[in-house]
């Protein structure tokens, strides 16, 4: 096994709430990165999911110079044109996807994003009508009120009392859910897909009965699309593919290929439940990360990510598949869960693989995931997979 990065010799500059890495990379070009050795891996995480166009993706590359040198910051005191384009186009992609037009807001990461619609549901709602459902195994961001609404208790403990008001359900039992919800109960919040938990993607009908119940209760359909967003799954948002219209989205990790930038999109008047004060961030609709998110869009559009990962996605599972030592594949898109066989640790298989330069995640003590850009090749999906086939074997 690879030794850790940091020694006693060479002691972490960093508070330690991660795992102690093994591995230090330096560069990357599409699918592949580079360790400070020069050592080539190919990345099939894509930095958890975000990385949907390629590192050093040259387009998005050229839009941060050029935004740099014109514009960075001005605070939400003032428009900025990007920052109006950006969310226009957002919005263009939650109207084709729902057929309804909301407003936008910009945060700078998915608990950000997943605090705000929380928020939001609160202020909707009114008092009395506070508490939010969501489900276990579900993941939705670190912040206190994110944390909260994360259904794994294992995670709240060390931060005793957490926030009133969240509720827990186990994920794809609509019976549990409506018993669940009483007059208190303002919103759900789901994954389509839960990332973090697995990758486990949420039963058929699962949604769709979510949005009957929210109907008939008046509550909100709040889904967190920042792991599944961005083409990832095989369309724009995951929520497309059970045809269901939601009312709030979160969004975060690929909507800015590695720029740090998050938002929340939610049916207008909803969204005009915020009034001023209500709610902001000194960094919200930054003209850096909106160029980004406007690039990404582009570029997204023009090579058809979506449609990439459906096709792609399905390739790669189907070779999974196969591998002996894979027992089976679950997920949508490029996001993919391989259940290892009960021979192999999870966690083991990884650090295995990332000595022979694949890069994937034990998202469980038994599954990897598989997460890589968009626009992965052919060839790189057999030689990961090979790559898998050797260390299985
Ligand atoms: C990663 C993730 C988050 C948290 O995003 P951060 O940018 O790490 O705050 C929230 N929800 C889901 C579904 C995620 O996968």
């Amino acid at each position: 096994m690879i030794a850790p990065v940091f020694t006693v010799d060479k002691p972490s500059p960093f508070i330690p709430v991660f795992a102690a890495p093994t591995v230090t990379f330096e560069r990357g070009s599409g699918t592949e990165l580079f360790d400070v050795d020069g050592k080539r891996y190919l990345d099939f995480l894509g930095g958890l999911a975000v990385i949907g166009l390629g590192h050093a993706n040259p387009a998005i590359t050229a839009a941060i110079a050029e935004q740099a040198a014109t514009l960075m910051h001005v605070s939400n005191l003032f428009a900025n044109p990007v920052a109006i384009e950006a969310a226009q186009m957002i919005n263009a992609l939650l109207h084709e996807a729902t057929g309804l037009d909301g407003l936008t807001f910009f945060c700078n990461s998915g608990a950000e994003a997943n605090e705000a619609a929380l928020k939001l549901a609160r202020k909707f709602g009114g008092r009395g009508r506070h508490a939010v459902v969501s489900a276990y195994g579900s993941f939705h961001g670190r912040t206190l009120a994110a944390l909260a609404a994360t259904g794994q208790p294992a995670k709240h403990e060390p931060f005793f009392p957490m926030p009133d008001g969240f509720r827990h359900v186990a994920f794809g039992d609509v019976d549990a859910l409506r018993a669940a919800v009483d007059p208190s109960v303002g919103a759900i919040l789901i994954e389509t897909v839960q990332g973090e938990g697995g990758v486990v993607p949420s039963p058929p009908g699962y949604l769709r009965a979510i949005r009957d119940l929210c109907d008939e209760r008046g509550m909100l359909m709040m889904v967190d699309e920042v792991q599944t967003g961005f083409g990832r799954t095989g369309r724009w948002f995951g929520f497309q593919h059970d045809d269901v219209v939601p009312d709030v989205v979160t969004m975060a990790k690929a909507m800015g290929n590695g720029f740090p930038v998050g938002a929340i999109w939610a049916r207008t008047e909803i969204a005009n439940a915020f009034v001023p004060g209500d709610h902001g961030s000194t960094f919200s609709a930054n003209a850096l990360a909106c160029a980004v998110v406007k690039t990404v869009i582009t570029e997204m559009r023009r090579i058809d990510g979506p449609g990439l990962a459906a096709t792609h996605g399905a390739y790669l599972a189907e070779q999974l598949a196969a591998v002996p030592g894979v027992s089976f594949v679950r997920g949508k898109g490029l996001l993919l869960a391989a259940e290892l066989e009960p021979a192999h640790d999870a966690k083991d298989v990884y650090h295995r693989l990332l000595d022979n330069g694949l890069v994937t995640n034990a998202v469980t003590a038994t599954a990897l995931r598989f997460a890589p850009p968009l626009t992965v090749s052919r060839a790189e999906i057999h030689e990961a997979v090979g790559i898998l086939r050797t260390v299985l074997a």
